[in-house]
């Protein structure tokens, strides 16, 4: 995504604290935005050896070169090890960490303490900064708090709740807000999203998640299933799964059963966030349904349906019967609801 013109004003003002760099930026905003592209962009700006006008990379120097290889010495990325193989750590071959280690933080201590080889700055993102338990932040801390010289930390986060308060005070906070529509509509045209105007508000006017949903290629489905799932113990799971089955025939191969278990995958994920009081992350509008639906489920349960989703997502690759397959998912879905306790 064309994160740079979606966050024009946010860029120039990046761009404007070149000349005093503070030690740590703060990149908050909500989900879907495109923060950590922005991060990414404003690194390789500062690495590159012959920025364009506007702060741009020019993308052919040996700096851009190194950045875009991902071995550029004086730069590091601290992100959970699941974030580097998302789809490896999905299908179980290995247990990749969902937070960023301490291990990772005390391996930063070699980097910060040589001179950087470009003679320019040195950059760590952090992302996302509150994947970190207690101890991990606060070995975090001790570096920030003592900075080495010519270092930027550049923190993306989507959830400023879960971050300790003194990571927090240590950074300058860039706030992110979400774009304008017309904006956000012209950036995902131009990567050729048709109806954008329509997936921004499927995704609360995130771009970055009308981009991820609008893989899928038709809106009408989701529309359904999340108006459906809504209405919670009142669903109609066999009206549902007959809507369901028909997109997925409709659409001829384009909308797979795989990326219906996904939607109530991510719902299940957002009703599991919002029964821990944290804000959801993917169905931005329905926050507040979401977070009343919650209340009613015991916790115990939403985690056991969600179990059973994600092995049932294997299934879907090869269901032998697609209405049934979808009629067993939302009556699973509606029995969350159920008053007796099982
Ligand atoms: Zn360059």
């Amino acid at each position: 995504m064309n994160v740079i013109n979606l966050h024009e004003p946010v860029w120039k003002g990046l761009q404007a604290r070149r000349a005093q760099m503070p030690h740590a930026l703060l990149l908050l905003g909500q989900r879907g935005l495109g923060k950590f592209d922005l991060a990414r962009q404003f690194a390789a700006s500062l690495l590159c050896e012959q920025p364009q006008g506007d702060g741009r990379a020019c993308g052919h120097c040996l700096a851009c070169n190194w950045y875009g290889q991902g071995n550029h010495p004086d730069f590091r990325l601290l992100q959970p090890e699941a974030f580097a193989d998302e789809a490896e750590a999905e299908e179980g071959k290995k247990k990749a960490s969902q937070q960023i280690t301490i291990d990772q933080v005390r391996g930063l201590d070699e980097f910060l303490n040589v001179g950087t080889h470009r003679g320019g700055l040195r950059i760590v993102i952090v992302n996302p900064t509150e994947a970190m338990n207690r101890a991990t932040a606060n070995a975090l801390l001790k570096t920030l708090e003592e900075p080495a010289p010519s270092t930027l930390f550049l923190m993306v986060s989507s959830d400023p709740i879960r971050l300790l308060p003194t990571i927090r005070s240590r950074c300058q906070v860039v706030p992110v807000p979400l774009p304008s529509a017309a904006r956000a509509e012209q950036v995902l045209a131009e990567h050729g999203v048709a109806d954008a105007g329509r997936w921004l508000a499927l995704a609360g006017g995130a771009p970055g998640l009308a981009l991820e949903w609008s893989a899928s290629g038709q809106s009408d489905w989701l529309e359904a299933l999340t108006r459906r799932l809504a209405a919670g113990r009142a669903v109609e799971p066999l009206v549902l799964a007959g809507e369901l089955e028909k997109a997925v025939k409709d659409s001829k191969g384009r909308l797979p059963l795989k990326a219906v278990v996904d939607g109530l995958q991510k719902w299940l994920v957002d009703l599991m966030l919002a029964s821990n009081g944290l804000a959801v992350r993917y169905f931005l509008p329905q926050a507040a349904t979401i977070a009343g639906l919650a209340a009613m489920i015991p916790p115990a349960r939403l985690l056991q349906s969600y179990r059973t989703t994600v092995a049932r997502r294997r299934e879907a690759e090869q269901p032998l019967n697609a209405r049934l397959f979808l009629e067993g998912l939302f009556l699973d879905y509606r029995a969350l609801f159920a008053k007796d306790s099982r």
